[in-house]
């Protein structure tokens, strides 16, 4: 049989993105049974959830448009908020607090900022918390919230990845085409008009030429991959989306170094604690970020406040993203101190009913920023296209993006790759 001009192995984003830019040439062999990967959607008990918050919002005009014209999507001004000892301020902390009823704790935050300077170098991440934002903002919200996502140790977190995801004290300009800044007080983001955000990804993946879903890659050897299934299928050239260290253990010929390098890559899991509700929601707000000790998640997903279609249906959903840095917990007990923290907070009224719960576990929810991930990534992906394999998206590369970009990447690679092979 004629070689497959290129094989990709997963149709999430980073793989629809190069199919689509592949075309014909394309053939994509998906483990689950639909598209999406991450970005798939679930239901529970009538009340819809994504696997954690996911909103649509790029920097690429390109995929922007490709997006907007694959299904219809409806716009909204982003309603997020921080829960802070008791109290509520909008998002981000860091331009808000002065909202606080405390006083002590307002001037604190003041005064820390006349330290605080966007132009300190920062070693790491602890190091920058402290000085771009200040003791007090550190001490008050965004060293507990941090520590509560990715655990004690923030100095083993790089910078790389802050002006894309940490909202600074003041807004800066617009970034360029292309450059992804932290999202802003009331940004607007966008979600399908009908459905959930699996949607995006199923839309797309209908415009696939070829695609076979259920279908695990169980090797990748010179010139072909081999399917779970036994069947070998021979190609020219692979994208693969698989996690990096997966991805090399599939490859017979890798140096040991290489398996040694990636193996330390380090990702958070995350437990997804999903709760399908009696009644609609009683709030807009549609996202929360909460630094509290006692409380196990750090970002609650009020997701049904994302689309109209969502808020009218009958039964809506409250998902708490709770991090592997808390340690283990039994399912029952992590559901349990979830919907008192609800209560306590007064997200959920005390008659509000839960009619089902369930804990959805993710074994790579976010790949850690630390230091060395780079050089490991750099090192695979030479050597990996060395072998005709480009491996690409957020645990192919190992980058901290969000499905925009790793469409966007995919985008880019196929169209790098369709005149080669
Ligand atoms: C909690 C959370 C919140 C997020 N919020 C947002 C948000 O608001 N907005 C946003 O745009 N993005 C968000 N993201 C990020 C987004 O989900 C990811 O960036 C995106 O899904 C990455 O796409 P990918 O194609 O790189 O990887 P994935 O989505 O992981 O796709 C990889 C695919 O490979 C398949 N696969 C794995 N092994 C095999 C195998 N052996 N054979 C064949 N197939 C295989 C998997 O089944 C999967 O479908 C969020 C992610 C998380 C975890």
């Amino acid at each position: 049989m004629k070689p497959v001009h290129t094989v990709v192995i997963g149709a999430g984003p980073a793989g629809i993105g190069a199919a689509l830019a592949l075309g014909r040439d394309a053939l994509v062999l998906e483990r689950a049974s639909g598209p999406g990967g991450l970005c798939a959607s679930v239901s529970l008990d009538g009340a819809v959830f994504d696997l954690g918050g996911h909103s649509f919002h790029t920097p690429h005009a390109h995929v922007r448009e490709l997006v907007h014209g694959a299904l219809p999507m409806e716009e909204c001004r982003r309603d997020a908020w921080c829960h802070v000892a008791g109290e509520w301020v909008p998002y981000p902390f860091q331009q808000h607090f002065g909202e606080l009823s405390d006083a002590s704790v307002v001037d604190e935050c003041r005064d820390g900022m006349r330290v605080a300077s966007e132009a300190l170098a920062a070693a790491d991440f602890d190091e920058f918390i402290e000085r771009r934002y200040g003791p007090g903002i550190a001490r008050h919200f965004l060293r507990p919230y941090n520590r509560k996502l990715w655990g004690p140790d923030l100095a083993r977190l790089d910078t790389s990845w802050t002006r894309a995801r940490v909202a600074p004290l003041r807004e800066p300009a617009a970034g360029q085409e292309g450059e992804r800044l932290a999202l802003r007080d009331g940004e607007i983001v966008a979600y399908p008009a009908r459905g959930a955000y699996g949607e995006i990804f199923r839309a797309l993946a209908e415009r696939l030429s070829s695609v076979r879903y259920g279908e695990s890659v169980a090797a990748v050897e010179d010139g072909a991959v081999r399917t779970r299934a036994g069947e070998r299928i021979a190609c020219r050239q692979v994208v693969s989306t698989l996690p990096l260290p997966a991805l090399v253990a599939l490859i017979p010929d890798a140096p040991a170094a290489l398996r040694d390098s990636v193996s330390r890559l380090a990702a958070l899991p995350l437990a997804l604690v999903m709760l399908a509700l009696e009644k609609p929601l009683e709030t807009r707000r549609q996202r929360v970020y909460d630094a509290s000790r006692d409380f196990p998640g750090h970002k609650i997903v009020l997701n049904h406040n994302s689309s109209r279609w969502l808020r009218e249906k009958t039964r809506h959903g409250i998902l708490v993203e709770v991090s592997g840095a808390q340690g283990d917990m039994d399912d029952a007990m992590l559901a349990v101190r979830v919907v008192a923290g609800l209560r306590e907070m007064g997200l959920l009224s005390a008659t509000a009913g839960v009619t089902a719960s369930h804990v959805l576990r993710v074994a790579l929810g976010y790949p850690a920023p630390t230091h060395g991930r780079a050089q490991a990534v750099g090192e695979a992906k030479a050597w990996l296209a060395s072998k005709g394999i480009t491996t690409l998206g957020r645990f192919g590369e190992w980058d901290y993006i969000n499905s925009d970009e790793a469409l966007h990447r995919g985008l880019q690679a196929g169209a790098r790759l369709a005149g080669a092979g």
